[in-house]
Formats: structure tokens, sequence, C-alpha cells
């Protein structure tokens, strides 16, 4: 028997997430949100630098937070926002975001996509992506390797017929997003490019 895949978010995301039922305030506000997990995922040793949460763009209600559980799940796709889009997906009951009937779905994430999350997002059914700090700062503050998308990737998401456009907000709270990146790199954090990690 082959083994199943189990994603869990950590116990402390839930007080950290707070009042369920809170409604968010479109850009800072959500990806304040984000960042909080991003930061805590870090004190906590519960995996990388990175936060995201899918959010119901009009009325700002949380549908999912995710952090990232790379290391600590064993699962080299467990990046915040392919994390947080599951999550989101799961609790809906259906594969795409953007079904009709359902709200329009954004994601708030605390760093520009990585070539695997580019893929999540254009598959997802997400309407709307928010970042934090940018792919250079990702790299460069800490040796991450973010893949090869598009070098247009905003116009990309933005018109992409048939499928529906993905609106694309970059920048927000990216000192805040680039001061947690710092700080993983501080606190020694594993920097867990394919080839990195230490034999078992
Ligand atoms: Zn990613």
């Amino acid at each position: 028997m082959l083994p199943g895949i189990r994603l869990g978010l950590p116990e402390w995301v839930a007080s950290e997430v707070g009042d369920p039922d809170r409604r968010y305030e479109p850009g800072e506000q959500r990806m304040d949100l984000a960042l909080r997990l991003a930061e805590r995922n870090v004190d906590e040793g519960t995996g990388g630098p990175f936060g995201a949460c899918v959010f119901e763009s009009d009325s700002g209600k949380l549908w999912a937070p995710g952090v990232n559980l790379v290391v600590s799940s064993r699962c080299s796709v467990a990046h915040a926002e392919a994390v947080a889009i599951m999550i989101a997906q799961q609790r809906s009951g259906l594969h795409d975001l953007g079904t009709e009937g359902l709200p329009a779905m954004e994601l708030i994430t605390s760093a520009e996509p990585c070539v695997q999350c580019f893929g999540v997002l254009w598959w997802s059914g997400i309407r709307r992506l928010v970042t934090g700090a940018t792919r250079g700062d990702v790299e460069g503050l800490l040796g991450f390797c973010e893949g090869p998308i598009p070098q247009d990737w905003i116009a990309v998401l933005s018109s992409r017929p048939p499928l529906p456009p993905v609106e694309v907000e970059t920048g927000c709270l990216r000192q805040e997003a680039c001061r947690i990146l710092r700080r993983y790199h501080e606190s020694g954090g594993t920097i867990y490019n394919p080839g990195s990690a230490t034999p078992r």
C-alpha cells in the first residue's frame, strides 16, 4: 500500500487568524494577515518565511490561510500559496475557485510567484493576486531559486483567453515582507532548493 498525502496547517494558525468571521479591507489589511502568518511560521519553526491567504474579494471574508510547509511536511509542493489554494478548494468542495456561483476569490501572498505557484495560480480559478516581496527579493535575500516564469508574467496573467484574467497587484507591504525574509536568514532557516537537503 502506497502512502496517501495529507497536509495540515500548524495548530498555531487558528490563533494567529483569530476571529474567522472578521472582514478584511482590501490591500494592506489582507496582506498584514499573510505576513503575520509568514513571520509566525519562522518563529514557530514550522516552515519557510512565506504566508498566503485566499479571500473573497468583495466581502473580505477569509476563505483559507496558508503557510509554507515544505520541510515540515516533506513535500516540495507545499508552498504557502499552494497550501492556501488547496484548502480553499477543499472548503468550497470544488477544484475551480472560479466556478460560477462562488464569490470572486483573490490570493494574497507574501512574495511573488515561483515557477510552481505561477502554475498553481493559473489553474486555481483565483481572479486576483496581490504580492509583497519580489522574486528578486526572495532570491537575493535568501538564495531560494524561484525558477523560470514569463518575463511579462503580470501581462500574461491579465489577458489569457479563453481563460478568465487574473488581475495582479505587486509590492504591497514589500518592506515588511523583506524584513521577514531577513529574519529567516538571520535565524539560520533552511534554504530547501533541490540538491541541498541532508541525506537521512
Ligand atoms: Zn511557490
